[in-house]
């Protein structure tokens, strides 16, 4: 993405996009760590605000804030005791602000021996002398990843930081889309004001509401399992947004119309009943409003992790939005869909028409988070790091290079994310790693672990010698064990080497040194192995 929205009354945020070189894939329960730093230039005028406001602000509400809304958790990592000198001052606009933020993490951290995966950077600058609309800009970045840079131009406020690290986390903004009549309409009619769904923090709203059903399912905390696609005609009953467990929304694709519906109950002014937002591209809409430069006329940016809520209401958008935009009854804009819901004991009955002959569609695949099967922080304790390998996440490095061996399946992953157990001392290891891997069918993950066995059976000693290793892995999971002992280096290295393989799914566990393995240790490490196999 280029570029990414702006505006409103009270707050303006603007998330900027980038892919930087360095950014690499991260255990969904890896470490999180929040540092909080302050940047100066030539002639800069002083911050109002401090790296401890911040500081106290990230921990007294935005971490307490992402473990209550979507049990995701930041810690409390550096804060700057000086500021970053800075040679010019942040560029207001576009691509150049993007740069200069990771200029600005690129100095700090390469000061403190550190870099920036794995961290959650807080840049404070002072205010900008042109005048620059945005209050923040973020890296749009990936709740799978651990990484994220924020900048602040001169403000530290507990909502503003926190809406920040949603855009760290991959989520985009709550718009509003404005049509003209309640419920939906054909979107060259509405106008889209960019902020304005205040139903949750992800506006230009401070609220303590959920987040919205599409920003929950962006972060991998709703599944098919709780998200019911509507194909047909029916009753379907959904629990409240967060109550935490069942069904707990609806979606429909309906020609070009992707919705997505929930049900909360009364908030604030907004009263009890579903909630809807559309997330296909507005492209049609007459204009977007936003006070943002960058951001105005049609929308013209794609849509990755924006959402639009729809008026089903009296709603209104102001500074304090008044009205309600939730409502009880609801159709398309084709017409096509209709829903009438009533409230019964706690939950939300929707009775779903769809006209004769209508085809909708399901649900897109939540994305598979490969990160639950590898190691996780707390599988080690305190003595390692559990960090992402460089290139861990793509296709071009092998999974299979046991002896040199041709392997066909290597062309039949779609996915893979590796990571590596990092000894905070010395260590006899020199590699403690796990991979998992999704195969274009189970077909292909089988066939990984036929191919390993060819290559095994016919291998140079020249190349390695193997050993098999007895492993006994758990229920449904198909497994081969082996040390390979090769050279590198006039040295000789030892590859205690699992892979498990469950439906299309592969994860492999890699420990490597130069000493040879005795069967304690062995034991030990087949151990964590099994614990991984019993993640498939
Ligand atoms: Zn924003």
């Amino acid at each position: 993405m280029r570029r990414r929205s702006a505006a409103a009354l009270v707050f303006i945020f603007l998330a900027a996009t980038l892919t930087p070189a360095f950014i690499q894939q991260a255990h969904a329960d890896f470490s999180r760590p929040v540092d909080v730093i302050s940047i100066t230039w030539p002639h800069a005028p002083a911050l109002t605000t401090s790296v401890s406001t911040a500081r106290k602000e990230v921990q007294s509400y935005t971490i307490p804030y992402w473990r209550s809304h979507a049990s995701i958790e930041f810690t409390k990592g550096l804060d700057s005791s000086a500021p970053v000198s800075m040679s010019v001052e942040v560029p207001c606009n576009g691509d150049a602000t993007v740069t200069y933020m990771n200029d600005v993490a690129n100095k700090f951290y390469g000061s403190q021996g550190l870099n920036s995966n794995n961290r959650y950077l807080v840049i404070l600058s002072p205010k900008i002398s042109k005048n620059c609309v945005w209050a923040a800009k973020s890296i749009v970045g990936d709740y799978k990843i651990s990484f994220g840079i924020s900048i602040f131009q001169d403000n530290a406020q507990p909502f503003v930081i926190t809406h920040e690290l949603g855009h760290a986390l991959g989520l985009g903004h709550t718009n509003y889309m404005s049509c003209p009549t309640p419920g939906d309409s054909d979107w060259t009619q509405c106008q889209n004001l960019e902020y304005a769904g205040a139903v949750d923090l992800m506006s230009n709203i401070d609220t303590s509401a959920p987040l919205n059903l599409y920003h929950m399912w962006r972060l991998g905390r709703m599944d098919e399992s709780s998200i019911q696609s509507i194909l047909n005609s029916g009753t379907y009953t959904i629990n409240e947004l967060s109550s935490g467990s069942g069904v707990r929304g609806l979606f429909i694709h309906d020609t070009e119309g992707f919705y997505w519906i929930e049900y909360r109950k009364a908030f604030g002014t907004f009263k009890a009943g579903l909630y809807i937002y559309r997330t296909d591209t507005p492209v049609a809409a007459t204009s977007t409003s936003s006070p943002n430069p960058e951001y105005s006329g049609r929308y013209i940016g794609d849509t990755s992790g924006d959402a639009w809520l729809l008026n089903l209401g009296d709603y209104q958008y102001s500074a304090h939005p008044t009205g309600s935009p939730s409502g009880f009854h609801f159709a398309t804009h084709t017409g096509n869909v209709t829903l009438d819901m009533v409230e019964v004991g706690g939950q939300a009955v929707v009775n779903v028409n769809v006209k004769p002959g209508v085809i909708l569609h399901q649900m897109p695949p939540t994305p598979p988070d490969l990160t639950k099967y590898t190691f996780a922080t707390t599988d080690f304790g305190s003595l390692y790091e559990v960090e992402p390998v460089v290139g861990g996440n793509a296709l071009t490095d092998p999974t299979l290079q046991i002896c040199n061996g041709n392997f066909p399946s290597e062309d039949h992953r779609v996915l893979r994310t590796q990571v590596s157990a990092n000894p905070i001392y010395q260590s006899k290891y020199t590699f403690i790693s796990s991979e998992a891997v999704q195969y274009e069918s189970a077909y292909w993950a089988a066939q990984a672990l036929k191919e390993i066995d060819l290559a095994t059976a016919k291998c140079s000693a020249k190349v390695a010698q193997i050993h098999p290793v007895s492993y006994a892995p758990p229920a449904q999971v198909s497994a081969r064990s082996l040390i390979s002992v090769s050279n590198s280096n006039k040295k000789t290295q030892n590859l205690l080497a699992t892979f498990q393989v469950k439906g299309s799914t592969m994860v492999g566990t890699y420990v490597v040194s130069n000493y040879d393995f005795s069967s304690v240790e062995i034991a030990r490490w087949l151990k964590i192995t099994k614990k991984m196999g019993l993640r498939l």
